[in-house]
């Protein structure tokens, strides 16, 4: 009998699993799938020779966590891969935003918006230097983060009110209080709605600014090979330590007895747990799946029926004849794509999404690698992908051919050289991954109302659940979606401090 059970090997249960085994725990990870790596996994679904992440592609939060970096997965076979720029924001007047991890570069295009963007940018990036290690040990850790916000506190003692209210902006607000050109406001934009805010919403400054100092510090890197690399790598650190993962086993039930977590009923059958049970699982499936309707409190059943789950995704993989001709030179140089014309038109998008209407000028998300990762490709082709959000339950109609003609209007050409698409619809998301729920990304909105001790629901805001011995580690709990680990480890550690 295992000292614990973990229900998903997506990222987070297996961070949880390492870091159960690091502790001496034996550990059995239990996963629906045929694969390892939920939301982190490549193949070659499009075209042989062409590897292609299925989900997730870049990980400036795994790279910067020092949850991930404290496993050195590195020694495990991950070896992370850079493009010569991090991001690029080209638009149809032919300009085009950069971040680059030199701060000369990221500046330089900034100030050729607005003399003075550049000094802008350093200054902000500058703030988030000096509170980065207090920032991302925060996201690590249940909130309140008590000694991680208190050494923020410490070095920015005479900010803070400022610091306060910095964090709670808009990002059009937060663009327009420090920049002066439309590139600035572009990239931090572009790198909010990325996480799911509107120009418009409350903390959405923070998670512009956020994704963006993060780009420019550790880049966006990606695993040479596949986002399957480092779930390979994680799964490699867990064997050698012990533990073990097994596939096709999907869990459909979590044994309570005396009000405690015992064990799983599974497809590979049932299994007891000597210490604790952590679920990798979305919280709508833990409490309104695993869990028998008598072990969960009435108001939670009543939250989670107001849990609210951030848009779906239309996600189509390309494989191509040659790198994608975009007009913008530095668009050709970048790993990360994102696609608007302006921070307007993201106000439009977001409104559409809102109101449950396709959005009329999608925005995207793109990633291609062959300036950064000649093993994704055959010599000359180009392996590349883009995603977008839609509202929950509507059907994408011909999204996906006005996401190609966005694409194609900024690099002509581009259509011609598609040899074989691939469309993951938010049905085909959910199928692959049980966890994408709806389609969606992140295991529930991002938004402040779900956020902190408001995640998954209010007054479920740490990693433990009503029954005890059983802990949420999936992206629906604090600190939310992203590779990074943050929900695994807060559960993790919560089990250790909790042994039976
Ligand atoms: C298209 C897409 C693009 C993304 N891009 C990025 C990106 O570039 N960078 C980034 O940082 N993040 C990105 N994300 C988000 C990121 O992938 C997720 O936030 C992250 O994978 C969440 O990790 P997790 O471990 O909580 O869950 P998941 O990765 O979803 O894994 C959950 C696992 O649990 C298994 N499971 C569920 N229920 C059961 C059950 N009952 N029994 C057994 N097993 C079960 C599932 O099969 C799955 O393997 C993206 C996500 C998607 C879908």
């Amino acid at each position: 009998m295992p000292d614990a059970i973990v229900i998903g090997a997506g990222p987070n249960g297996l961070v949880a699993a390492n870091l159960l085994a690091d502790a001496g725990w034996s550990v059995e990870v239990l996963e629906a799938e045929a694969r390892p790596g939920g939301a982190v996994k490549s193949s070659e679904h499009v075209e042989p020779e062409f590897v292609h992440d299925e989900f997730s592609s870049f990980y400036p939060l795994a790279i910067a966590s020092p949850v991930v970096r404290a496993l050195e997965l590195e020694r495990y076979g991950l070896r992370w891969r850079h493009g010569p720029l991090v991001l690029a924001h080209p638009t149809e007047d032919e300009t085009c935003t950069v971040l680059s991890r030199n701060l000369d570069e990221t500046a330089a295009s900034l100030d050729s918006f607005a003399a003075g963007d550049g000094d802008a940018w350093r200054t902000l990036f500058a703030r988030y230097r000096r509170i980065e290690e207090p920032l991302l040990q925060a996201l690590m850790t249940p909130f309140p983060p008590v000694r991680a916000g208190l050494r923020i506190a410490f070095r920015m003692w005479n900010e803070l009110p400022e610091l306060a209210r910095f964090a709670l902006l808009p990002v059009r607000r937060l663009a327009d209080e420090h920049f002066r050109g439309v590139g600035a406001a572009r990239l931090l934009a572009g790198n909010a709605l990325h996480a799911d805010f509107a120009p418009e919403s409350t903390l959405g400054g923070f998670f512009g600014w956020f994704l963006s100092s993060l780009g420019q510090g550790v880049g966006y890197p990606f695993p040479e090979g596949g986002a399957g690399k480092l779930t390979e790598s994680l799964v490699r650190r867990l064997e050698a330590k012990g533990g073990r993962v097994t596939c096709d086993a999907r869990v459909h039930e979590i044994v309570v007895r005396n009000r405690r977590a015992v064990g799983v009923r599974s497809k590979a059958g049932d299994a007891t747990a000597r210490r604790a049970v952590l679920a990798n699982v979305h919280a709508v499936a833990l409490y309104l799946d695993l869990l028998a309707r008598k072990h969960v409190p009435a108001r939670v059943l009543d939250a989670i029926g107001k849990l609210e789950l951030d848009p779906a995704t239309l996600k189509v993989d390309w494989t191509l004849d040659g790198p994608i001709p975009w007009t913008a030179p530095d668009a050709r140089r970048a790993p990360v794509i994102h696609v608007a014309e302006s921070i307007d038109e993201l106000t439009v998008t977001a409104s559409e999404l809102a109101r449950r209407l396709v959005p009329s000028n999608p925005f995207l998300v793109l990633g291609q690698y062959s300036m950064g990762d000649p093993s994704r490709q055959p010599e000359g082709k180009e392996t590349a992908w883009a995603y977008t959000h839609l509202p929950q339950g509507v059907e994408p109609g011909d999204l996906a051919e006005r996401m190609e003609a966005r694409v194609e209007a900024l690099a002509p050409g581009f259509r011609a050289l598609i040899r074989k698409r691939h469309a993951w619809t938010p049905e085909l998301l959910e199928r692959a991954n049980e966890n994408l729920l709806g389609g969606a990304l992140n295991g529930g909105t991002a938004q402040l109302h779900q956020q902190l001790i408001f995640r998954p629901v209010p007054g479920l805001g740490r990693a433990e659940t009503p029954v005890r011995g059983l802990y949420l580690c999936s992206s629906s709990a604090h600190p939310g979606g992203g590779v990074h680990g943050g929900p695994g480890a807060i559960a993790a550690r919560t089990a250790l401090r909790n042994p039976r």
